[in-house]
């Protein structure tokens, strides 16, 4: 008897991740010691570049205030102080003492919760803090607590759309919800392959992609990437 139909499309998938993975080798995101750091991070690197988050996160650290409870004793104007160099501080202080006070009133500081609580409705409560765009709530999901939604950023998407695996308008939820539907669901893989396509993306596929030297030609099978 025939065995159920094999998902070609994820064998590409898969094999696009085993070439960006032989090129980049493991990328070992997200840097944090703490989820609590991971889901700072995530929000200080809106907008911004990670060395500008990363920055905001050492003069939070420096001045121990790297816990939920600290954050929320603080003053948004002495928050969006100290983090500064992370940019928009005002604005992000905002979103942080919002992201704080969710984890303290709906966790209390027990960021392993977040591990078991069933994902829809926890991803739909994340969306609801002020601030908190799908990428930065799945970003949190993933890095800091593990949960199998990947984050299909800019980066994940220029790359999908030149290879004609998602339309060219496709949006941050379709992407996501198409490379959720191919994968399997294994968050160490969602890790991986998101820090790989943005790999990628820095390093070839830009504004006007490099696909001469890229790990990802082959799938092109000979045509030029979609526009
Ligand atoms: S640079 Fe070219 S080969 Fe590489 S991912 Fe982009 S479109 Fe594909």
């Amino acid at each position: 008897m025939p065995g159920p139909p094999r998902d070609r499309v994820k064998g590409r998938l898969l094999r696009l991740y085993g070439a960006l993975l032989g090129r980049f080798g493991h990328q070992r995101w997200w840097p944090g010691r703490t989820p609590y750091e991971v889901a700072v991070g995530a929000v200080l690197t809106q907008h911004t570049a990670w060395v500008n988050a990363a920055r905001a996160i050492e003069a939070l650290r420096s001045r121990r205030l790297l816990t939920p409870a600290r954050v929320a004793a603080l003053q948004v104007s002495e928050l969006a102080r100290v983090i500064r160099p992370a940019g928009t501080h005002r604005v992000k202080a905002r979103r942080l003492k919002a992201l704080t006070r969710w984890l303290l009133e709906r966790l209390g500081e027990r960021f392993d919760l977040m591990r078991t609580a069933p994902l829809g409705p926890l991803r739909r409560s994340l969306l609801e803090i002020p601030g908190l765009g799908p990428e930065t709530a799945d970003a949190i999901l993933l890095y800091a607590v593990g949960r199998p939604v990947f984050v299909a950023d800019a980066y994940a998407r220029r790359v999908l759309a030149r290879h004609r695996l998602i339309g060219p308008a496709a949006g941050y939820e379709e992407a996501r919800a198409w490379l959720e539907a191919h994968l399997p669901s294994d968050p160490g893989l969602f890790n991986e392959f998101h820090a790989l396509l943005v790999a990628v993306g820095k390093s070839h596929c830009r504004t006007l992609p490099h696909c001469h030297d890229c790990p990802l030609r082959p799938d092109l099978r000979g045509r030029a990437p979609a526009r």
